[in-house]
């Protein structure tokens, strides 16, 4: 158990991606605190993770587009566990589509989760772990904030700008103790796509399907996993996991 009494937060564990990094942090021994608008999924999740993993699990229901939910957030586990030692900032919308098609609330629902949910969580987390000397913030950006593609833009553009803040972070607090990973899934199988409304990129997707196997979110859980119980001298960057082509 690597990461026994260690408190975690985890942003969107109420599916894919963040459900996956929580059952393995848990199972590493740390205390997970579940964030998500999904009350009821995290706390099948809690009771889960209670049931079965070595570590703790706390549910606090979260809109990260919020500045005061997340202080909250904070505020909670604070509260139950006495620290915040990490935050997985997860929580994600990708809401792909073609420029033309004008979707300017899905592009703004876009910049308030990925972006500015990142950036709440660094809000709320970051003055303890200065005070504290340590802490760690993994960010999950995408290989879409390594490369575009048509549809792409705008969700690639809040991942470049989650990348941006990875390594800006990264090179603002190498001196104080608080570590900061970002990590770039490729595919992974979960409900990301489900949210997709434009027709054309759902055409799209039914044509690419057979040329990939996708990864499990398990596959990124593992490597948040490696990247959060190196030893207090390694500061692992940047993580990019991309699944075979068939
Ligand atoms: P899911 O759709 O399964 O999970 C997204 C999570 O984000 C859900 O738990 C959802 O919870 C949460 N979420 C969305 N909006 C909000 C909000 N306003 N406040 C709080 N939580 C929110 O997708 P994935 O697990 O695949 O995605 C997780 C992360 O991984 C995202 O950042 C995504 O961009 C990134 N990623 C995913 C890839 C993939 O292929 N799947 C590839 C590369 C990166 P709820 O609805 O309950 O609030």
């Amino acid at each position: 158990m690597k990461l026994e009494g260690k408190v975690v937060l985890v942003t969107g564990a109420s599916s894919g991606i963040g459900e996956a990094i929580a059952r393995h942090l848990a199972d590493e021994g740390a205390n997970v605190v579940l964030a998500a608008r999904r009350e009821e999924k995290l706390t099948d999740l809690a009771q889960s993770l209670n049931d079965q993993s070595n570590g703790k699990a706390l549910v606090v229901k979260t809109d990260v587009t919020k500045k005061e939910d997340m202080e909250n957030l904070v505020q909670q586990a604070k509260d139950t566990y006495g620290k915040v030692d990490m935050i997985i900032n997860n929580a994600g919308v990708m809401l792909l589509s073609f420029m033309k098609n004008d979707e300017v609330d899905q592009w703004t629902q876009m910049v308030d989760v990925n972006i500015n949910g990142v950036l709440h969580g660094v809000h709320a987390v970051l003055p303890d772990m200065l005070k504290q000397e340590s802490g760690h913030i993994v960010n999950v950006s995408s290989v879409a904030g390594h490369e575009v593609f048509p549809s792409s833009s705008v969700y690639s553009a809040t991942k470049y700008a989650v990348r941006a803040l990875s390594m800006g972070l990264e090179k603002e607090l190498s001196k104080t103790g608080v570590r900061v990973t970002n990590i770039s899934p490729g595919a992974v199988e979960s409900e990301l796509t489900n949210h997709i409304t434009d027709d054309e990129v759902l055409e799209m997707f039914k044509d690419r399907a057979s040329s990939m196997k996708k990864l499990q979110a398990e596959d990124i859980a593992r490597s948040v996993v490696y990247a959060v119980t190196q030893p207090d001298y390694v500061n692992v960057n940047e993580v990019v996991v991309r699944p075979m082509q068939k």
